[in-house]
């Protein structure tokens, strides 16, 4: 048996000192137990027992990231030159495309496993790859239909990271639209052969979950036999939706609906569901979204780089709608970050302080870590999230001694975290037990 040995383990009954973390054979944690007794003896170990101290090191839970499409890190900086001359969602959306024309599996493969990289060293242990360029950019799939699935399923394997692959279906532009040319590679013919690549997929022994792009690109038969397919198997759905009041504007004229009403009526929502945005949720909707216990994935760095709109936190939280986070576009990588601007563009809206918390007394970190983790690690149907015994051993040592950190209580840590530190104090990361970032 291995035991980490921290100053500090975040349990979930907040931070214990000096605990021994142990790890079995299958990247478990096997358990979680004193070092010392109350005596100041030490707890005696089995034989053969290997302890690693991290003297100066708190562990966390490994972050989850909901909710990625990898190959747009090629856009970091690029897109925010202008492309007309008022810049919208829908403007990036054609530099977007640009980029995803000119992706190969080779392509693909080395700008994955550099983010991957990246996302490591930034404290993410798992990523929920929100997958749609899937054929030859003519539409024509590739010798095996999932190459390019295959290519990121390598690069996650490379970089050291837990992957879940969330295969996009995609039919078509929008309601009663044929695909554009650029769009023809994301494309499948039906949603069998849609489903067809899902069951190779899985035959391969991938974390696979179903990811109807959106309401717009998927019609709604397709809807409800992918959501069908989620329930017999048991695997998660991730769906765009209320993203933008354009996408909203052409569901109420082609099916007198919202697009939450939509997918209730097609029968998507439900607990193995995630609903990445829902930016511009009506309350009609939330309450869809609460009923069927839904989760909700934000996005707040790209939600903020394209202009989204700030969703409606306070709702979410009302109505007590589990919350994770992506980092989507990939134009940044920290997961402190991303939370922290949970919080502040939900100040930003209500005028107030301390919107994501557990209850009236508390203060934000312990939510943003439930975020970051827990609830995480529920929408991609992976077995972390937390330090308990049984669970995966996705882990992230802090460094306590980061100037950025400096004056930290066990109080205040997790709100030092998120609200003055950055990644650069993620300083070891393990993914199923075994090391895959130190610094
Ligand atoms: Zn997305």
């Amino acid at each position: 048996m291995r035991y980490l040995w921290p100053d500090y383990v975040y349990t979930p009954r907040g931070w214990q000192r000096d605990l021994l973390v142990a790890l079995d054979e299958e990247g478990r944690i096997a358990g979680l137990q004193p070092r010392f007794a109350a005596d100041g003896a030490v707890f005696p170990l089995p034989e053969g027992a290997v302890v690693e101290p991290l003297p100066g090191k708190a562990l966390l839970p490994g972050f989850v990231n909901v909710h990625s499409h990898v190959f747009q890190r090629a856009l970091r900086g690029l897109a925010q030159r202008p492309v007309s001359g008022h810049d919208t969602f829908w403007s990036w959306r054609e530099a977007m495309y640009a980029e995803a024309q000119r992706l190969d599996p080779e392509r693909l493969y080395t700008l994955a496993r550099a983010t991957y990289r990246e996302m490591l060293a930034a404290g993410y242990t798992t990523v929920g790859e929100f997958h749609y360029v899937h054929h030859q950019p003519d539409g024509r799939p590739y010798p095996s239909p999932n190459l390019m699935a295959e290519a990121l399923l390598q690069a996650a394997r490379d970089a050291g990271i837990r992957l879940v692959i969330l295969l996009a279906a995609y039919a078509r532009n929008d309601f009663g639209q044929p695909a554009l040319r650029e769009q023809r590679r994301f494309c499948d013919p039906s949603v069998a052969a849609y489903l067809g690549r899902v069951e190779a997929l899985r035959a391969l022994g991938a974390a696979v979950g179903l990811a109807p792009h959106s309401v717009r690109a998927v019609p709604e038969d397709w809807l409800r036999a992918i959501a069908a397919y989620s329930r017999r198997e048991r695997l998660p759905l991730h769906i765009h939706a209320d993203e933008q009041p354009a996408e909203i504007e052409s569901c109420l004229a082609a099916c007198g609906c919202r697009p939450l009403e939509l997918l209730a009526r097609c029968e998507v929502l439900g607990p193995l569901t995630t609903v990445v945005h829902a930016t511009h949720a009506d309350q009609r909707e939330l309450a869809l979204l609460a009923s069927s216990r839904t989760c909700v994935c934000l996005c707040p760095t790209t939600e903020g780089d394209l202009g989204d709109g700030i969703p409606p936190y306070r709702d979410f939280l009302a109505q007590g709608i589990p919350l994770a986070i992506g980092s989507d576009s990939n134009t940044r990588l920290d997961p402190f970050e991303e939370l922290r601007w949970a919080e502040y563009t939900a100040r930003l809206r209500y005028g107030e302080r301390r919107v994501l918390v557990a209850g009236a007394a508390a203060s934000p970190g312990p939510y943003l870590l439930a975020c970051g983790c827990e609830h995480g690690a529920a929408a991609l149907g992976v077995e972390g999230g937390r330090l308990e015994p049984g669970r995966l051993a996705d882990l992230v040592a802090i460094d306590l001694e980061h100037p950025m950190l400096q004056g930290w209580t066990t109080e205040n840590l997790l709100d030092s975290l998120f609200f003055g530190a950055s990644a650069e104090v993620v300083r070891a990361v393990w993914v199923a037990g075994k090391q895959v970032y130190v610094r």
